[in-house]
């Protein structure tokens, strides 16, 4: 890590999130169409919050994505993470760093929506896009999952089905009520049909809004900021995961058989644990 660090800092990375089935394979293969139209390297990550870490690729190989099999300006892997030491906000950002070292331009991070691992996946992004689809992870069970924070960009997909403008109409509410400053972000809603190609579909016109959002991230200092938060998180989570497989070792048992015993109290069992020197 440390001899890729000076190669890294060029990429853009795009987190795409969504509920499974509404179409976030799908769009990210035509994505990768448009950002290799446009003369762009691109990698994707596909990041599974849900399964075991395993150290290999799991969905690597996905169907979707075959188009781009023998274009080699294109990346594609997979990654487990549940179980692994520190999670997903540990893991991901260094898989992110050697695709950034590797030259990719863009690099397009996919995660399942199904709680808040997602949340927190987003946050590893400089752009963000929450993808919904009508009978699909509607807006309003979005709203609940607290994902309209962190979004950028919505994309409504499947907008080939009559039911989409409902969840447009949903969302064009939702933001209304956002308040935005002169000068900040408003998310645009943009429609596509992922399987519809390239032309007529949205995905150029989603691929121009995260061009845009780009620009404003870089012109507003914006993206520096989101940097440094990312930093601090990926720094707070390997030193947690340190910090508790230290604390575990350093013998829990005896200072819990005293809390349950009702002869400590949990604060200053706590206290303890840390002021011990190994912690
Ligand atoms: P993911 O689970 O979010 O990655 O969703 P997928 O990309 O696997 O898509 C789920 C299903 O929806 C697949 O059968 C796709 O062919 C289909 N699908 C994706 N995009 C569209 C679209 O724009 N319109 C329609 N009608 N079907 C779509």
């Amino acid at each position: 890590m440390k001899e890729l660090l000076p190669l890294t800092g060029a990429a853009r990375v795009i987190g795409l999130t969504g509920a499974p089935g509404v179409g976030k394979s799908t769009t990210v293969s035509a994505l990768v169409g448009a950002f290799r139209a446009a003369g762009r390297r691109v990698a994707v990550l596909a990041v599974d919050p849900t399964s075991p870490f395993t150290g290999g690729a799991l969905l690597g190989d996905r169907v979707r994505m075959q188009d781009h099999a023998t274009d080699d300006q294109v990346f594609i892997r997979s990654m487990a993470t549940r179980g692994h030491l520190g999670g997903l906000a540990a893991a991901a950002p260094q898989a992110i760093r050697v695709l950034d070292a590797a030259g990719f331009e863009v690099i397009l991070v996919e995660t399942v929506g199904v709680g808040q691992a997602e949340v927190a996946v987003a946050a590893l992004a400089d752009s963000v896009v929450v993808l919904l689809a009508p009978g699909l992870g509607d807006a309003i069970q979005a709203a609940k999952a607290g994902i309209l924070e962190v979004a950028d960009l919505f994309v409504v997909n499947k907008a080939d089905k009559p039911d989409s403008h409902q969840v447009v109409r949903d969302l064009r509410t939702m933001i209304a009520l956002g308040h935005y400053e002169i000068g900040e972000w408003k998310p645009p809603i943009i429609e596509t049909v992922a399987t519809g190609g390239l032309r007529d579909a949205g995905i150029v016109e989603l691929e121009h809004d995260l061009d845009a959002h780009w620009a404003w991230l870089r012109s507003s200092g914006e993206l520096e900021h989101r940097r440094r938060e990312r930093a601090r998180e990926e720094i707070t989570a390997l030193a947690l995961a340190t910090l508790r497989t230290r604390l575990d070792a350093d013998g829990v048992d005896e200072l819990a058989a005293r809390v349950a015993a009702g002869t400590l109290d949990p604060f200053q069992a706590a206290e303890e644990l840390l002021d011990r020197p190994n912690a």
